[in-house]
């Protein structure tokens, strides 16, 4: 059964859902693997250029992501400056380099059962996604989950770029909907992130238990009203919910 978060967490689902959002990176795959192919597909020129090996590369650059999880603005600085070649017009070139990675991705095991039921018991399924917006455009497509989601929210393409937690792209996705806030779920891993913004405009939040920053605490007004055992839980616990118009 899914741990209530909040008092009275599972009577959230009790109002009438129609629309179930989700987050992309560690909510519907796992990220680790997309940034563990950039790190090898640039060890070998890298590895030369630095003089430092590919294989040095490569291990300072998985060493960096465990440690800094790939969310951490200053990986590349890091790496760089751990092998003893930081240089900015480096970390700029890595930064473009990485933002044209386009490696293959698959989904967590069960994500497009997941989605399936839930379109079939009625809702509509949308997506709000950080990050740069060809690379999560990329993401998206490679993982073939693109046709799931209407809309599929890029924060960095709205107006003044809103990452999350600003309610702004929530909103964004409910205008698109045509819903209110109240009708609508959002599940993601990052209670940093992915909750706070859309509680403070009357969604039902759930967290799931994957990623790097599943494991932290937040603020208890960050917190999402349901943490899940298992992202496929969700199916079980809208089962029984009165999808609404
Ligand atoms: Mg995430």
């Amino acid at each position: 059964m899914a741990r209530a978060a909040v008092p009275n967490g599972p009577g959230v689902l009790d109002r009438g859902l129609a629309a179930v959002g989700f987050d992309l990176d560690y909510t519907l795959w796992d990220q680790d693997a997309f940034f563990a192919t950039f790190f090898e597909a640039a060890s070998a020129e890298f590895g030369r250029r630095l003089g430092c090996g590919p294989r040095r590369f490569r291990e300072v650059g998985a060493g960096a992501l465990a440690r800094l999880t790939p969310a951490h603005p200053a990986l590349f600085d890091r790496v760089l400056h751990q092998l003893g070649a930081w240089d900015p017009r480096l970390v700029a070139e890595l930064v473009d380099r990485f933002h044209r990675h386009r490696p293959p991705a698959v989904p967590y095991p069960g994500v497009e059962g997941l989605l399936g039921r839930l379109r079939q018991a009625g809702f509509r399924l949308f997506l709000v996604t950080d990050g740069h917006p060809a690379v999560q455009r990329h993401k998206l497509a490679a993982l073939g989950l693109g046709a799931w989601f209407d809309p599929a929210v890029f924060t960095a393409e709205l107006p003044g770029r809103p990452a999350k937690p600003s309610p702004a792209p929530f909103r964004a996705a409910c205008a698109i909907l045509g819903l209110a806030p109240e009708r609508c779920l959002y599940v993601g891993d990052n209670p940093a992130c992915d909750f706070q913004g859309a509680r403070s405009l009357g969604m039902v939040t759930a967290q799931v238990p994957t990623g790097p920053f599943a494991g932290r605490d937040a603020a208890e007004d960050a917190r999402a009203h349901l943490r899940l055992d298992s992202l496929g839980q969700l199916a079980g616990l809208l089962a029984t919910a009165e999808v609404g118009p």
